[in-house]
């Protein structure tokens, strides 16, 4: 095709005389969009570790992570991965500035360490990667990333389409696994997914369909058909006054996902069958860590989940988890196979080209998305 002819030729040129800066959407202190500054002069990142794999970018997605991590959230704990980083690298780098932000993309592989099997990853190769939060991020022409983060694409996908998965993708499988729902067990469990018109919800009522599991979600009237055709079983309006009994009369989950938050405290936990987990995206713990600092704020988070553990939840044998988004290959090479199997699609609510990556950002931070916002490159 057009696209691989022009691809083929891009990487030949790009071989042979990359150059050594590149375009990148920096920011050099926390705060609004108008911190976003695109340079043309950024160095492209090199290779520190034997693991790792330089990415030409050709589209990535831009999550409400993304936006957070803007205004500042999470900067204590990452800055602390950072720094643990830096120390093992040898690289005497202090600040976080400038900061390039952006988890997942989809592109192709320009470089690769030596401890990388050239048989999974080489040169040439399509790939998608969702990158771990302490590293120098995705909105660029080039991206690090390491084994771990870094798979083959799916290849009915396009990149624009590809990269709208592996973020979602990664927090999705480790929530569903941290609360040991697994393609194994999946089959028929009931599970109540709380917001499932955003990024996270539109995939993970895939996958958990795709694992055979019975899947009910919660959401706006408007998006009820958007939830349906990706395969939930039954939506339910949150905003109706009888949500919770509606939510009764389904005599109760093996596995709630939270993506909204706003639901433990009004009894959702209490939908659980026994033996179920109730795992949430939602957790306290960076709010804490940014407000009080790396001791106090872990202290004030782990009496938190304490509390909610012991909530009546641990003595009726069900389980609470807080998740959080980790790269995970194996995750990635079996939602590649899903997708190219035709069981998940990418839902993709808007694309912006990537001088407009500003726009992308206030598109995120406003409610009510559908979906993903994508960037793209070429
Ligand atoms: P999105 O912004 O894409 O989606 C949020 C969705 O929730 C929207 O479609 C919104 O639509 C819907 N919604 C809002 N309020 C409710 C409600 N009360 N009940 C049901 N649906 C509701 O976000 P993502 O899906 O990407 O992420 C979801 C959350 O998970 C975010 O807060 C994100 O920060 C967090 N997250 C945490 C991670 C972690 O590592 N812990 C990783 C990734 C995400 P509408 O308002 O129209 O109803």
């Amino acid at each position: 095709t057009a696209r691989s002819l022009q691809d083929a030729g891009r990487r030949q040129t790009i071989h042979c005389t990359r150059p050594s800066t590149m375009t990148a959407w920096e920011i050099e202190r926390y705060g609004s969009t108008s911190e976003m500054n695109l340079s043309t002069t950024t160095h492209i990142p090199t290779l520190r570790s034997p693991d790792d794999i330089l990415i030409e970018v050709h589209a990535a997605s831009v999550n409400p992570i993304d936006t957070r991590m803007l205004g500042g959230y999470g900067h204590v704990l990452f800055n602390k991965a950072r720094q643990l980083k830096n120390c093992k690298q040898h690289n005497k780098r202090t600040s976080e500035f400038p900061l390039i932000l952006g988890r997942d993309c989809s592109g192709i592989v320009r470089e690769t360490g030596r401890n990388v099997d050239n048989k999974l990853l080489k040169p040439g190769d399509e790939v998608w990667a969702a990158i771990d939060l302490a590293k120098s991020g995705t909105h660029a022409e080039y991206v690090i990333g390491s084994s771990s983060e870094v798979t083959k694409k799916p290849v009915s996908l396009s990149h624009t389409e590809a990269a709208s998965i592996p973020y979602v993708a990664g927090t999705t499988w480790t929530a569903l696994h941290s609360g040991c729902l697994t393609k194994k067990n999946a089959r028929h469990k009931k599970v109540l997914v709380l917001g499932g018109s955003g990024g996270i919800g539109t995939f993970a009522i895939q996958l958990l369909k795709a694992w055979g599991a019975t899947v009910t979600c919660t959401c706006a009237p408007d998006a009820a058909d958007m939830v349906l055709s990706l395969g939930a079983d039954v939506a339910i309006n949150y905003k109706a006054p009888n949500i919770m009994q509606e939510l009764k009369e389904l005599d109760g989950f093996d596995f709630i996902l939270d993506t909204v938050g706003k639901y433990c405290d009004d009894g959702c936990r209490d939908l659980l069958l026994p033996g179920g987990s109730y795992v949430t995206l939602l957790s306290p713990l960076m709010h804490n860590t940014d407000d009080l600092g790396l001791v106090l704020g872990m202290a004030r988070s782990a009496a938190t989940f304490s509390c909610n553990v012991t909530q009546g939840l641990a003595s009726q044998g069900k389980h609470y988890r807080w998740a959080f988004f980790s790269p995970c290959r194996d995750g990635l090479e079996q939602v590649a196979r899903l997708v190219d199997d035709g069981k998940i699609r990418p839902v993709i609510e808007k694309v912006f080209p990537f001088r407009e990556l500003r726009e992308a950002y206030k598109k995120v931070a406003t409610p009510h998305s559908r979906g993903k916002t994508v960037v793209s490159l070429i």
